[in-house]
């Protein structure tokens, strides 16, 4: 009676949670059920889109996961995760029993406002990295000189927060060099975003007078949008886009929603073990689940996958579970292709709460305002670093 854990969802959380299973438990069957055989990343996807680097520098895929730590990968598309039956239900009708099943389908997005499924064809979000990455590369890159690059940001929660403003960075920096005359509106549903202040700083060194942000109070509340026209309506006035980047907002993967495990737009776990609130023996991860203060963001979701598969060993040796579990997160994001700032923190998490231990302990922190080029630099060879790193932790 071997015992099987099987994972659905091959991104951040559950590629990490499949290595790091076989790992902490050799003997157990690890089966990763993905849809694609191939993960396009989303981070450094808006390096892509700057022109900065090609497609396959964002591509990886699962052959090492499979040859070199054993884990049984399929690739088919799941409909449900089934804790009634404790099995999991394939698009194509094959089930597939579990003693344990961890669940990471990442996000989708809400279609309102007149943005509805397939308008990511005209108004790229680019948010689900590969297709609408290079969509919104190209849009981009054959945008006239002088034309207008709008984007809609979404409200919280979702994945990534300073993931917008690093885009507007990174295209400033594109236009800035090949197309001087343009200019780039950022239409906010929120009031305030991420690293806020130094995005700022960076703007006003690099791209003065290029970057117009309005956020929901000032200007910036969408009304409507019609993607095909690439037109926008706020509550001011119409805004026209030679280039309309729409980011809906978020909610959990539809799997989730499938699945009954959520609550509201999120997926509620137990935050010492990501074992989901509502169906027993499964585990929710990444940008699904509700985490908070931690962001959506793919370090975040290396570092759940890392608890998760941990605890789930030990439950299944019949030892206790770590406790209290720590779990970190630092989101880089770069200016400018050499301008980086970041921001880092370290949790450590309870069963009803996860807790940031910048009060106590005074862990993580923001890169320094005002500091000088080296620095920046400096940083911006970090992300470097931590994106390789991070994709031999989770894909070699
Ligand atoms: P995902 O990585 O989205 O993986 C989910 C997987 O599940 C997908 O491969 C999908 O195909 C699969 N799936 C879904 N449903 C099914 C189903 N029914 N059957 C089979 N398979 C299914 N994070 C950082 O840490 N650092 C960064 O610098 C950073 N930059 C970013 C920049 C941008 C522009 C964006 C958009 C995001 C960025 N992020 C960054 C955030 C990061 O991409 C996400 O937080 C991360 O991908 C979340 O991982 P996940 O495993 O929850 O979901």
């Amino acid at each position: 009676n071997k015992k099987r854990v099987v994972i659905v969802g091959g991104g951040f959380g559950g590629a990490t949670a499949a290595k790091y299973l076989k790992r902490f438990s050799p003997d157990t069957e690890v089966i990763l059920i993905e849809q694609n055989k191939e993960y396009f990343t989303c981070p450094f996807s808006n390096t892509v889109i700057a022109g900065m680097n090609k497609i396959d520098y964002i591509k990886h895929d699962y052959k090492t996961l499979e040859k070199k730590y054993n884990v049984i990968v399929m690739h088919e598309k799941v409909k449900k995760v089934d804790g009634a039956t404790s099995t999991v239900i394939l698009e194509n009708g094959k089930v597939i029993p579990f003693t344990k099943a961890i669940v990471a389908p990442g996000i989708d997005f809400k279609y309102e406002k007149g943005y509805v499924e397939g308008s990511e064809k005209y108004a790229p979000h680019a948010y689900k990295a590969g297709e609408q990455t290079l969509l919104l590369t190209e849009q981009l890159h054959s945008m006239k000189d002088g034309g207008t690059f709008v984007m809609v940001a979404p409200k919280d929660p979702f994945r990534c927060p300073p993931g917008p403003y690093e885009r507007i960075s990174l295209v400033a920096h594109y236009l800035k060099e090949n197309k001087p005359n343009s200019k780039i509106i950022i239409l906010d549903q929120k009031n305030k975003f991420s690293k806020q202040g130094l995005f700022e700083e960076g703007w006003d060194k690099l791209y003065k007078g290029m970057i117009d942000w309005r956020n929901v109070e000032f200007g910036g509340k969408v009304v409507s949008v019609d993607p095909k026209n690439k037109v926008v309506e706020t509550e001011d006035e119409e805004v026209k886009a030679d280039v309309l980047n729409y980011i809906p907002d978020q909610k959990a993967g539809k799997l989730a929603f499938d699945s009954g495990l959520t609550e509201g737009d999120w997926c509620p776990v137990n935050t010492k073990t990501f074992e989901s609130k509502l169906v027993k023996n499964v585990y929710v991860i990444g940008d699904a689940a509700v985490a908070s203060p931690m962001p959506k963001s793919g370090f975040s979701a290396n570092s759940h996958a890392k608890i998760a598969a941990l605890q789930i060993s030990r439950i299944l040796a019949n030892q206790p579970v770590v406790n209290p579990p720590k779990l970190a997160n630092t989101c880089y994001s770069l200016v400018s292709p050499t301008y980086g700032i970041s921001i880092a923190a370290i949790y450590e998490a309870q069963e009803d709460k996860i807790t940031d231990l910048k009060d106590t302990l005074g862990a993580g922190g923001l890169s320094p305002a005002h500091a000088d080029e080296g620095i920046r630099m400096q940083e911006a060879e970090y992300a470097v670093g931590w994106y390789k790193n991070q994709m031999s932790d989770i894909f070699k």
